[in-house]
């Protein structure tokens, strides 16, 4: 099905790649195979780049949704997971973990012509992913219950269990690293797992699936069910799943909550931002413009934590600013797979649509827009990136996800203006503060509304490193120990002595 790649594209893909996307059966992965989905709807797979269909898949309908968790119910209640000695399922994720660093350039880039995204960006996602998967694979035999001190009559224990079926709605920016912030927890500690990725990028999720059956996890742990239109909403409704994760968008992220209030199933829900960057003239303000570069330019923009607020000290605005749009004219935007590359496509041309009609109405409402790059000659989903200055506070180019690369400026007269500013969106994802003297680097912290504040630094992930966000931004935290409590359920037991 490969046939339709763009020549020069075929010629920056390895053969692995190639014979792995003229694979017939790419569907539904349900109790350890392949299966024909039961509907006849297949949805291709564009590559952003060119625009051109690359591969395509068949969607899971309600059956499928049903039928995969159906089969992680019974490889939960069967125990052949759940009830592995600690020990064999940290070697079996670590054999996982080993399996994704051999495949990992394959990994890459196919994860890289399904997102757009710089090769570059892709190889570090999946490096990523492999981390967390490691880190998760050691949490196997660390989770430790506890001796309560009730009364002296009882011998009373608290202890973490599995919670049963888990399933995990994941977005088409990060694929596999969010994939595995979700499934690497939920297997440390015995769950089975539904993934449903998002309609555009299906690849890197569906190899890992097969990846899972040849480390040896046992069949019906793990489950995908990609699908467009109707599968996320058919998972969430489905009877049977004791735990949903979600990446997406805040409206989404309400419906998988409504849903989940009908089948009484906890959630976890991390939903868009719009964080701000506060630059203060005491920063290094060198080292502040290469980090608001990028916060902002990064996988085009098309990240929860973009730092697309850009909020700065008067007195800088302007020297900043020039510099700022001066270096990102020497970015190089192309196709995520080209060498040179270091600002792709975005995923869609209705993602790349919604990003330039944000772009026109802050034109229409008198902001200022640098443009600081030609669009590539092709088909692709490009949009340049783009600075916009003069927008007004509470401005829907200010207050809304734009998801592209697109920077909102706003200068601040003194510290509480720059709070004010910072604080003033729904979202409360992330968040930076960049200034050379400690203790307003604290008292500025202190005051930020975000499940993350950095300082003179940006967008430092790590598998040790709890993330998630407060408001529209959703909650719960992944990643680090945050995620035992997501992925566990106490027990009290209470012995009559
Ligand atoms: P959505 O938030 O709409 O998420 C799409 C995913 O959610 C798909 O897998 C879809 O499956 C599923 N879904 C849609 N409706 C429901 C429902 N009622 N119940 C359960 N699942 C459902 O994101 P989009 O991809 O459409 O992107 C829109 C915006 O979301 C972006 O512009 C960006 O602002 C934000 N976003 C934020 C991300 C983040 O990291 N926080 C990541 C990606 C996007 P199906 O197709 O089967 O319905």
């Amino acid at each position: 099905m490969s046939a339709q790649l763009a020549p020069a594209v075929r010629g920056l893909l390895s053969p692995s790649v190639l014979s792995w996307l003229d694979k017939p059966t790419l569907g539904p992965f349900i109790d350890g195979s392949w299966r024909t989905a039961r509907s006849d709807t297949l949805i291709d797979v564009i590559d952003p780049g060119t625009g051109l269909p690359v591969t395509a898949y068949a969607a899971s309908s309600a059956e499928d949704v049903s039928d995969a968790v159906a089969a992680a119910r019974r490889a939960f209640d069967d125990g052949r997971w759940s009830e592995q000695d600690p020990e064999a399922r940290e070697q079996t994720l670590r054999h996982l973990a080993d399996l994704l660093e051999k495949d990992a350039e394959v990994v890459a880039q196919l994860e890289a012509l399904d997102t757009g995204k710089p090769l570059a960006e892709a190889r570090l996602d999946i490096d990523e992913a492999i981390a967390v998967l490691r880190y998760y694979a050691g949490w196997a035999t660390k989770v430790e219950g506890t001796v309560i001190p009730a009364p002296r009559r009882f011998f009373a224990t608290s202890t973490r269990e599995a919670i049963g079926v888990c399933a995990a709605i994941t977005p088409w920016n990060y694929p596999l690293p969010i994939l595995m912030y979700k499934l690497a927890p939920a297997l440390a500690f015995g769950n089975t797992f539904v993934a449903k990725p998002s309609e555009q990028t299906v690849l890197s999720t569906a190899y890992f699936a097969q990846l899972c059956a040849t480390a040896g996890i046992p069949d019906g742990v793990v489950n995908l069910v990609p699908g467009a239109g109707a599968t996320g909403a058919a998972l969430t409704a489905t009877q049977g799943i004791d735990k949903i994760a979600f990446t997406g968008s805040t409206r989404t992220g309400q419906a998988v909550m409504r849903a989940a209030a009908d089948t009484l199933t906890r959630v976890s829900l991390e939903l868009g931002g719009k964080s701000p960057q506060l630059v203060f003239s005491d920063a290094d303000l060198d080292a502040a413009i290469d980090g608001v570069m990028g916060g902002i330019w990064t996988n085009a923009g098309q990240v929860c934590v973009a730092g697309s607020r850009l909020i700065i000290d008067r007195r800088v605005h302007d020297e900043f600013v020039a510099e700022l749009v001066s270096r990102t004219r020497r970015l190089n935007l192309g196709h995520g797979l080209a060498p040179a590359t270091n600002l792709g496509p975005l995923v869609s041309a209705a993602q790349r649509d919604h990003v330039v009609s944000l772009v026109d109405q802050a034109v229409a409402a008198g902001a200022n827009v640098e443009i600081t790059a030609e669009l590539p000659d092709d088909r692709g989903f490009f949009v340049a990136p783009t600075v916009v200055t003069g927008a007004r506070p509470g401005q829907s180019i200010e207050q809304e996800e734009v998801f592209g690369p697109v920077l909102t400026v706003l200068p601040f007269d003194d510290e509480d203006h720059a709070i004010q500013l910072a604080n003033g969106t729904d979202y409360g994802l992330a968040s930076a503060v960049w200034s050379g003297s400690a203790a307003r680097v604290h008292r500025v912290s202190r005051r930020l509304r975000a499940g993350t504040v950095w300082a003179n630094t940006y967008g430092v992930f790590h598998p040790t490193l709890p993330f998630g966000g407060v408001k529209a931004s959703g909650f719960g935290r992944e990643l680090g120990s945050a995620a035992v409590d997501h992925y566990t359920e106490l027990k009290t037991t209470v012995i009559d002595l």
